[in-house]
């Protein structure tokens, strides 16, 4: 799908009218920051169009650059042991991340980025309407919240939506005695999602 106007001009309400795959068609041509020079795929979303729970990570890292799909190399196993553990179905969750492109040599994305980024980013969050938004690692935290939140404490949003903030699976793999606190904090909260039909 192609798009009329240079993607740098686009802006986050014009995006939503666009709809998801409009989105989608504007990232695949965009050029806004210096990340796309690097990029060999563009990293877009998986799962639910409809979810009730939206992860959202840090940067595509080297399996997600070369497949185009978010969470598929090693961290996206421990995602994979996450989700299930949390009881989620392929149809109730959906996974994206800061930004689209890979950062090189997987270092974290600058402020500049994740703000050059962010339109994509709030458009998606506003069109897959999720009730439990995870925040995985400071870096989403950075690109979707003002304040700081305390590891596994819920907040509401100002529109009304159960805000987390959990490990990043990739600080899961380094340190595997995190994954107790992991799943001790998804127990605290478990009712976020499993109370929604
Ligand atoms: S990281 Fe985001 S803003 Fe930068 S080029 Fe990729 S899609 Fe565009």
């Amino acid at each position: 799908m192609s798009t009329d106007r240079n993607t740098a001009d686009i802006t986050y309400s014009e995006l939503v009218k666009l709809g998801l795959q409009g989105i989608a068609a504007n990232i695949l041509e965009c050029e806004r920051c210096q990340l796309n020079e690097n990029a060999t795929n563009k990293v877009i979303m998986r799962g639910s169009e409809r979810p009730k729970v939206l992860f959202i990570g840090e940067a595509p890292g080297k399996n997600e650059d070369e497949a185009g799909i978010p969470f598929c190399g090693r961290a996206g196993k421990i995602l994979d042991e996450l989700l299930d553990y949390m009881d989620l179905e392929e149809n109730e969750y959906a996974i994206i991340n800061t930004v689209k492109c890979r950062p090189p040599n997987n270092r974290k994305p600058t402020h500049k980025e994740l703000k050059t980024c962010r339109p994509f980013l709030l458009a998606q969050i506003e069109l897959l309407d999720p009730e439990v938004i995870i925040l995985l690692g400071t870096t989403a935290e950075q690109a979707f919240c003002i304040s700081s939140l305390n590891w596994g404490e819920a907040v509401i949003t100002p529109e009304g939506k159960h805000l987390m903030k959990l490990y990043h699976p990739a600080a899961l793999l380094y340190r595997r005695s995190l994954i107790e606190q992991q799943k001790k904090m998804i127990d605290r909260n478990r009712d976020l999602w499993q109370k929604i039909q």
